[in-house]
Order: C-alpha cells, then structure tokens, then sequence
C-alpha cells in the first residue's frame, strides 16, 4: 500500500507488550492488563464542553495498561512511550502539581478518590463533574462507595495510539487506568453505563485538573462507553448516550483516517480561548451553555443579541456561536440518516462540518484543508478535520475499493505541498475499555 499505515495492534500483542514490559521494570507479576480505545469523531466538533451532541467511534487501536494493586501509597508508573519511570505517592498528585505524562495515570486515582469523598461539591462543570451527583442519592453502581480509596499501584503502558493525532491517545490511558483501577479496587462500576459514565467524568478531571487540558468529555465517553459497530450520540447536557448502528461495510464504504502529523505549538492556548468565548457568550445570552441557542430562527435571534456593529470581538464571537449552533444541528441530521439506513448520504453534512470549523471557528489548517480538499476531489462521499483542530486528523467517507487510491493522492499532494508525510489507518467501530488477558 502506498504511504505510511498505522495497522492497530492484535489485542493478545497489545496485552502482551504490556505484560512483559511489567515484568522487567518491576520484577513481578501484574494483577492483569486492561485496555481502552482511542476514538474518532464523526461529527460534533467543539461541541462537548457546550452541552452539546457529539458523535465518536472507538478506534481498533488501543493503549494497554499492566497494573498491580500496593498496598502502601507508592505509584510508579512507566511507558513504552516514555524514558524514565514515574515515582512518587498519591499525595504528590493534586490540581497544580506538574507531573508530565504520569497525570494522565495517577490523575485518574485522584478523580475517583475525590468522586468517593463526600466533601460538598464545588466547580461543578458542564462535562458531567462526578460530585455533581454525589450530594443527592445515586442508585447503587453508580459512584464509588463513600470511603473507597484508591492507595498506590504499578503500572506499564504500552499502546498504538499515536500522541497528539487528533483521536484521543490521552483518553485511551486515562480509560485503561480507571477499568484497572474498578477492577483492582473493586468499585463495582465497570459493568453497568452508569458506573462507567462515573468513570469517564473521573476520566475528565484527571485531564482537567490534573493534567490541565481544559477538555470536554467527549473522548472519554466514548472510549468508555461506546460500542462495536455503534456510533456513540453522547448528549453532553445531560450524559445520556444511545448506540447508533454504524456499519460501513455493509454499504461498501470506509472510514480513512489521515493523521496529518502536523503539530501547531498555539493549539492549547487556542482551545482554552474558543471555551472561554463560548462560555462569555452562553452567559451574556442568560444560558448554561450554548446549547440552549438552538437552530434556525432562535439562532440568528441570539446572533443579533450579540452584534455590536463595528466590534471586530463581537463578530468573532458570533461566529463562534454560530458553529456551536449549526454543529450541533449537523449531529442531529447526520443520526437521522443512519438511522434511516442512508449512511452514503452524510457526505455533504461532513464538508458543511469542515467548512464551519475551518471558516467560523477558525481551527483547521493547511494540512487538514488539503487533505480533506484531496479526498474529496478524488471522489470522497465527504470529509472533514476530527478533534481539536490546528493539525491531527482529518476523516474520509470512501467507498471501500478506493481506500488505497485517495490515501495515496493525499500523500502525492503532501509531498507536492512540502509537508511531512500524513499516516492513514482505517477505523472501524471497536470495542470500549476493558479487561485483557495476557
Ligand atoms: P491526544 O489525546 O490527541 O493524543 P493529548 O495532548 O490530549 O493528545 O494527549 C497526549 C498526551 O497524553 C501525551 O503527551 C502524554 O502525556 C499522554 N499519553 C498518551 N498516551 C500515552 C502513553 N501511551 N504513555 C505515556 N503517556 C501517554
Ligand atoms: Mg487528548
């Protein structure tokens, strides 16, 4: 095949890789390898931390997690990824304290801990924080049990997620540390939706908190909670989630993948700033979120509450509403057709996508315009960029015997354009986090 393909790792390997990297840095046995999905989103971008729908799959490529309970407050945690070993205890993780890569592991310890604590709630945050239904009565299963503790552990990491790509490697090990840790800890919530919607929002202050990536909840929803052969519709105002039937090769397509590998050192700045915006606007509009906007007439109503003529700010900030809002509305079309079975027809709702999240939101670039605009030129159904914008990747709809053809034209015109070489793989919706047997 023509260009450079990331291929997921079998699920045995996967498990394997972790379990032998355990062995030799720690001299002993695991208690098992759990493992968690990156994703991909098919549309609903930057719509997650605004109450919004989203609409991700789960990716075959994973981040596999060896883990052995301590019973003493020690964490060492080490990755293939990664050079040295992380040593401390679970005191040295808190919000402020600068831990690398490793707050990604043990800020997951850290969530569930506070998530068990009935401390009264406090920064309650629209991704679902876990305390928010801590102070009324859960059902069974669907919190840690008040006084749980998560105490040290060891743990290596392997995985075939590529970092910083645009479909969520950050979110695969934080999902694979919180099944570890369930099943170690035995917090009984891995096996219902609700307790791993417990998880995912324990997932989500371990990234925000701790590591301080100012995330929605998106990405660990779906690595958590989706399911083979389904698209997640995860409606962020809410938590709710419904599995959408998403089978391409009944229909003779497939989902290209195109990791652009370009990096742009601004992207965190610019995701926190595209937030914060949305937020000053939910709030100058008397919403929660922007969700409450709506579509259509209610929209451009909201839009004009928002012009300030001759504001260079307030026409940034209209524009940024008004992808919210017209995203948000592209999910729901987007659900309808896969609903209806008219998966071949979503094309156009994914370029409308792309051309929102390039023009009004301003998050695209030029490696994921040419991609998108090669895949499409060379017969694509439709594409667009995927995550957070500023590189990572961008997604095709194809029909499956073209695969192999438009990757190639994208990597022709990488070359032609100077850029680095983009890499391809081929998502199908996989399985969610879990046990592995190594
Ligand atoms: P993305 O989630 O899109 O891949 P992020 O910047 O959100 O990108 O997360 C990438 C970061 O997550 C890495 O820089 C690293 O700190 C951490 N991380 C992800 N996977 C691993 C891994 N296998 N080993 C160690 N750290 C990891
Ligand atoms: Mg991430």
């Amino acid at each position: 095949m023509t260009g450079e393909w990331l291929t997921a790792w079998d699920r045995s390997a996967g498990a394997h890789s972790a379990a032998e990297l355990f062995r030799s840095r720690f001299g002993a046995e695991p208690d098992g390898v759990w493992s968690a999905p990156g994703r991909v989103n098919l549309i609903g971008e930057h719509t997650d931390y605004n109450g919004g729908l989203c609409l991700p799959i789960d990716l075959p490529h994973r981040t596999y997690v060896a883990l052995r309970r301590r019973d003493d407050d020690v964490l060492r945690l080490v990755s293939e990824r990664e050079h040295a070993m992380w040593t401390g205890t679970t005191d040295q993780v808190h919000p402020g304290a600068h831990l690398g890569w490793a707050a990604y592991a043990a800020g997951v310890a850290w969530a569930v801990n506070e998530s068990a604590d009935p401390a009264p709630a406090t920064g309650a945050d629209a991704t679902g924080d876990v305390r928010a239904t801590s102070d009324t009565h859960p059902a069974p299963g669907t919190r840690p049990t008040p006084g749980t503790r998560v105490a040290g552990f060891d743990a290596a990491v392997a995985s075939c997620v590529p970092y910083g790509a645009g479909l969520s490697s950050s979110a695969a090990l934080e999902s694979a540390v919180a099944v570890a840790l369930d099943d170690v800890c035995d917090l009984g919530l891995g096996d219902s939706d609700a307790g791993r919607a417990v998880l995912a929002a324990a997932c989500v202050r371990a990234e925000n908190e701790i590591a301080g990536a100012p995330t929605g909840g998106m990405d660990q929803s779906s690595s958590l909670r989706a399911q083979p052969g389904h698209a997640l519709l995860l409606d962020t105002r809410d938590g709710t989630v419904r599995h959408v039937p998403f089978d391409l090769s009944a229909h003779g397509l497939a989902l290209l993948v195109i990791d652009t590998r370009a990096e742009h050192q601004l992207a965190d700045g610019q995701y926190a700033n595209r937030r914060a915006t949305c937020e000053a606007a939910a709030a100058r509009l008397g919403h929660a979120t922007l969700r409450e906007v709506g579509a259509g007439a209610e929209l451009e109503a909201a839009l004009a509450l928002l012009a300030e003529p001759g504001d260079a700010d307030a026409e940034t900030t209209i524009r940024r509403v008004r992808h919210v809002a017209t995203e948000i509305a592209r999910v729901e079309d987007f659900v309808a057709l896969l609903d209806a079975g008219r998966v071949a027809e979503v094309g156009p709702l994914m370029d409308a996508s792309h051309a929102s999240l390039r023009d009004d939101y301003e998050v695209s670039c030029a490696e994921l315009d040419l991609a998108v605009s090669v895949a499409r030129a060379n017969g694509a159904l439709g594409a667009r960029m995927t995550g957070g914008g500023f590189g990572g990747s961008a997604i095709a709809l194809v029909e499956a015997d073209g695969v192999e053809r438009i990757a190639s034209a994208i990597a022709d015109a990488f070359g032609a354009a100077g850029f680095t070489s983009p890499v391809f793989l081929v998502a199908d919706a996989s399985a969610p986090a879990d046990r592995d047997t190594a």
